[in-house]
This record gives C-alpha cells, structure tokens and sequence, in this order.
C-alpha cells in the first residue's frame, strides 16, 4: 500500500465550474469572486469576507488595516508554518516569537503577555494545525494592553470556538485554501471582518489601492474614471479559484464530519500506546483536524526522523510536526527575546500522520496497523 499524507478533495463540481467560468471570460476579481466572499462570510457568520490571493498576503494585509507600520513588535507563535512570520516582515513589522502550549501547541497567553513591550502593536495567533486557540484569553489581552488581534486561521476553516465558527469572533481572521489546508483553490486566501471600513481597505490594497473595482465599472452606464489613492498590491484572486471555492465550500462541512472520523478512530486505536501523547481537544474547541499529530514521549527511545523512515520503508508518508520558524536559516540572524525549549521539543519530537478524505477503511486500518507496529 501507498498511503499519502494528505490529499485535496476535489471533483467534477470544481471542475465544471471552472470551465464555466472560463468560457464567461471574467477570469479575475469579478462575481465569482464576490460570490465567494459572500458565502464564506455567511458560513462562518461573519458580516463581511475579501478574497486574497493567499493567507500569507491575507496576513500581510490584515497587519497593515491593524495599523502595523515599520518596527512595530507582533507576537506571534514561532512554532508555525514560516508565512506566519514572514507576514509581519511583510508588513514592516518584527515578529516577536512566544511559546506554546506543550498539550495543544496552540500560543500561550501567559508567556505572550511577558513579551509585551511599548513597541508591541498586534498578536498573530495561529489555530494550530485547526485546533483553535483560546481566542477570549487574547481578546484580554489585547484590550489590557491595547493591541489588535489578528488570527491566522490558515489551516482552521470549519474549526469552531465555544461554539461559533472561526471567522466570526475577531476582527481579522485570516484563511488559506492551499492544498494542504482542508479546502482548497489550487492557492487563495480570505479574510474575514466584522468591520466594514476593514473590509473597504483591504479590497483597495489587494487591488493597487484603486478606488473603483471592476464590477462597478463594469456596472456603470456612466463613463467612471479610478483613482489610485493609495499604494496597493496585486494580491488578487481569480473567479476561476474563486469557482472552485464556492464549490469546495459545499463540502465543508461533509469533509470536517469526514476527517473527524478518521481522526476519532486514531484516537481510540492509539489510547493504548505508552510512548506517544495524543492530539487533544479542550472543551469549547472544535477541530478540523487539518493535520492528526502524534508527540513522542522523551526516553522512549524512539527517534521521530528513523521512525519516519520507518513508516516510509512500509508505504505511508509522515511529515515532521510543525516547524519552528526562529531555527530556519531564514531567521539565523534573528535575536530571541525569550528561549523557547517547549516549541523546540515539541516540534523536535512530533510527527504528521496520514489523514485525508476520502480515506478508505483498509487504508486507516494500515496506518493504525503500522503505528501499533512501530510505536508499541
Ligand atoms: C499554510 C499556512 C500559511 C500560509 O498560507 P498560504 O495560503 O500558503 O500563504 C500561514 N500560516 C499557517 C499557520 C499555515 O499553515
């Protein structure tokens, strides 16, 4: 058997639709588009949702309508996909790496607090790999202390807090729908906001700050000339992406029921295993399961790399838990303000197991199979 880590769930439905799209010749920033947004914001129960053309310049974007301007401090978990970080540098910002929490690698409130200096001007929290963070804790906090709250909700769509979908509690959250995320669009982003002067600004950054959009021009029976009123981006995203976003958005929910099996059947096959912590998941906290984590005990004697070549050796690709951003060469030069050994060990010992849709039950059953095998 050959069992990958993770696979799109796509169709004929995204397939079709993008043909159709393409034969409408409006191929970028149109109704497709618009029509995207309108269905994300409303699945999520957010007033409002701009499409971007990935989460990282989603990020990007969300810092700068938050005020983030050249030397600004954000916080933000080191223990992240690396775009976490790079956003702030985008934006003119200096990431400001806090510590995780050791039983669901989400960022920990407290030590984030010890990290707030004057020059501190937003917190990036990360839902890890779907599993939210505990988004009130930082609402706290950013009001003590007067910062902006943003989320990267990259890997969190159809992920829920105490009860409401993420998209819906803050006032930038920040999606991808990268093929790897549990919805996809070949590459896109989406932010969500319950502030309609947000949502103005960001359509106008993502579009060279140009101040009438396409579909009004297209719209008009008046001749209408734009102007440039501020310094823009190209961070679109096509209709073409934005048709198969409506599509995949249908099945949303299908796919979260479906990962969440899997994972549940994990969960209770590994129970028994005295040498790996399990994923958790709080009360109030529902996850997308976006990716299914296993933490090695320390003196077990197992190595996650050999075990990982293990699992390889027997046709089931793992991945490395999440990385660490402040360890990649990128960040080398880079001075901690804090060490930050719970991430390092947590990213060091954890590894990635295969969980995609459609998974058949023969193949869920070779992975447990192996996992009992190797880790017993
Ligand atoms: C995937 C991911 C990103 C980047 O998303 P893109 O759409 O690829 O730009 C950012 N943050 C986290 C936590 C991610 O997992």
């Amino acid at each position: 058997m050959k069992i990958p880590v993770a696979k799109p769930f796509m169709g004929k439905e995204e397939a079709q639709a993008a043909y159709d799209t393409i034969l409408t010749n409006w191929v970028t920033q149109g109704p497709r588009v618009a029509e995207f947004e309108e269905r994300f914001a409303a699945f999520v129960g957010a007033p409002h949702a701009v499409a971007v053309s990935n989460c990282t310049t989603a990020i990007q974007l969300a810092l700068i309508v938050a005020g983030v301007k050249n030397g600004d401090e954000v916080i933000c978990p080191s223990m992240s996909y690396i775009a976490t970080a790079n956003a702030i540098v985008h934006a003119g910002g200096t990431p400001v790496f806090a510590e995780v929490n050791p039983l669901t690698y989400n960022i920990d409130p407290v030590h984030t607090e010890s990290l707030i200096t004057p020059r501190t001007k937003a917190i990036l929290i990360v839902h890890q790999i779907g599993l939210p963070a505990d988004i009130d804790a930082f609402r706290v906090l950013c009001d003590r202390h007067g910062l902006a709250l943003i989320e990267d909700a990259a890997c969190a769509a159809g992920s829920s807090y105490k009860g409401s979908r993420i998209g819906s509690h803050s006032d930038l959250v920040c999606f991808s729908f990268h093929p790897r995320k549990v919805i996809t669009t070949g590459d896109g982003g989406m932010i969500t906001t319950s502030r309609a002067a947000y949502a103005d600004r960001l359509r106008l950054l993502r579009q060279h700050g140009m101040s009438v959009n396409d579909r009004v021009r297209h719209a008009s029976t008046k001749v209408l000339f734009e102007e440039h009123v501020e310094i823009g981006y190209n961070f679109r995203m096509t209709d073409i992406q934005a048709s198969v976003g409506i599509q995949q958005l249908e099945r949303l929910n299908y796919l979260v029921d479906e990962r969440r099996k899997i994972a549940h059947r994990y969960q209770d096959a590994f129970a028994q295993l005295d040498k790996v912590r399990l994923p958790v998941e709080p009360a109030g906290y529902f996850t997308n399961w976006q990716s299914y984590v296993l933490y090695l005990l320390p003196n077990t004697g197992l190595d996650r790399n050999d075990l990982m070549q293990a699992f390889l050796d027997r046709g089931i690709s793992t991945r490395r838990g999440v990385m660490t951003s402040h360890r990649e060469p990128a960040y080398g030069d880079f001075v901690l303000r804090s060490a930050l050994p719970v991430s390092e060990d947590a990213s060091d010992r954890s590894i990635v197991l295969p969980l995609y849709v459609p998974m058949s039950d023969a193949e869920i059953d070779y992975v447990i199979t192996n996992v009992l095998e190797l880790l017993r």
